[in-house]
């Protein structure tokens, strides 16, 4: 409670019978005592004068001949519909609404009826007799069954709402986990690509490299041959006769032609490689014109929602309404 004193509060919470305080604070006061600066609280509220009245003064009230048939209600009952404005007053004039015209189907003050109901006389009845057994009529059913069944279909409308949201929403993690996925096969296929060009690129080199090595064999070898004819020729000079040396000279003479005519012939067939390297244009143009992973795209549908209408509200003319309502059979 005292959590509650000393707030500006408003009126559903001055109903609350815990707060004594609230209570007093919101009552509401009578009327004619209030005008002559006496404070009490009203007991009736009368509906003609909109004012609260204390017993006494309703009594008085109620014996004035002027004031003889106005409708009095408890103030609690008052209290509820306090805050539902009724208007009682002719929008156009400001005068009390004190007729009704049966043609037009509208409450008129006295100024309306010169200005627009002229020829409407004979529908004219006192309003007073219009709004009787108002709370049975069926003008008020058809007012509470719209209010209900428009009620519904917000509802309906909001819950429709929901279950396109929620829809999107699986859009949207469908969407994400179908980017992963196309993500994780390109680093994947990047990966394959990637293996298989550097295992091209080692086996190319190898084979290159080889073939440079078996020429350098090739020569190391008769590099051999050729000091090994050297060593002997060299030994022969020095310490064999004549014919021994000129023998060997001779044989010597058409083996060293030989392996000249083995270098020739290896070191004309000498190629030299270059590696080089061509990108996919494939692998050029996603880094070149590729300039977006995808295109996310959203298409319109109308929703098959509408108004659901059971029966069509029947407005006079009078009434401007910038939009009829549509019957959903
Ligand atoms: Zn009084
Ligand atoms: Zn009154
Ligand atoms: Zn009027
Ligand atoms: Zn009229």
């Amino acid at each position: 409670m005292s959590t509650l004193t000393g707030c500006v509060l408003p009126f559903i919470q001055v109903r609350d019978h815990r707060s004594i305080y609230l209570e007093m604070a919101s009552s509401v006061p009578c009327g004619p005592c209030g005008h002559d600066s006496i404070k009490k609280n009203a007991e009736k509220w009368c509906t003609d004068c909109s004012e609260g009245f204390c017993n006494v003064c309703e009594k008085a009230h109620r014996a004035m001949k002027m004031s003889r048939y106005h409708n009095f209600i408890q103030i609690g009952d008052y209290r509820e519909i306090e805050n539902v404005k009724v208007c009682l007053e002719c929008k156009e004039h400001g005068s009390k609404l004190e007729m009704y015209c049966k043609l037009h189907e509208m409450p008129i003050c006295l100024a309306c009826f010169p200005a627009k109901h002229k020829s409407c006389s004979d529908a004219i009845i006192p309003l007073a007799e219009a709004a009787k057994n108002a709370k049975a009529s069926t003008s008020l059913a058809d007012l509470e069954h719209t209010i209900n069944n428009t009620i519904g279909n917000i509802r309906e409308c909001v819950k429709d709402r929901e279950a396109a949201t929620e829809k999107m929403e699986t859009q949207e993690i469908r969407i994400k986990k179908l980017i992963s996925i196309t993500r994780q096969n390109i680093n994947d296929r990047l990966d394959d690509l990637e293996r298989k060009l550097l295992n091209d690129l080692s086996t190319t080199y190898s084979s290159c490299t080889s073939k440079y090595q078996k020429l350098t064999n090739k020569l190391n070898t008769i590099e051999k041959v050729i000091k090994r004819v050297k060593e002997e020729t060299s030994q022969l000079k020095r310490f064999a006769p004549d014919l021994h040396v000129f023998l060997n000279t001779h044989q010597m003479n058409i083996e060293i032609h030989n392996e000249v005519k083995a270098i020739q012939e290896a070191i004309s067939s000498i190629d030299n490689y270059n590696i080089e390297i061509e990108i996919h244009q494939g692998i050029t143009s996603l880094l070149k014109d590729v300039d977006c992973f995808a295109q996310i795209k959203v298409t319109k549908v109308p929703s098959a929602f509408h108004f659901k209408m059971q029966r069509l509200i029947k407005l006079n003319y009078q009434h401007k309404l910038e939009e009829p309502f549509i019957i959903q059979a």
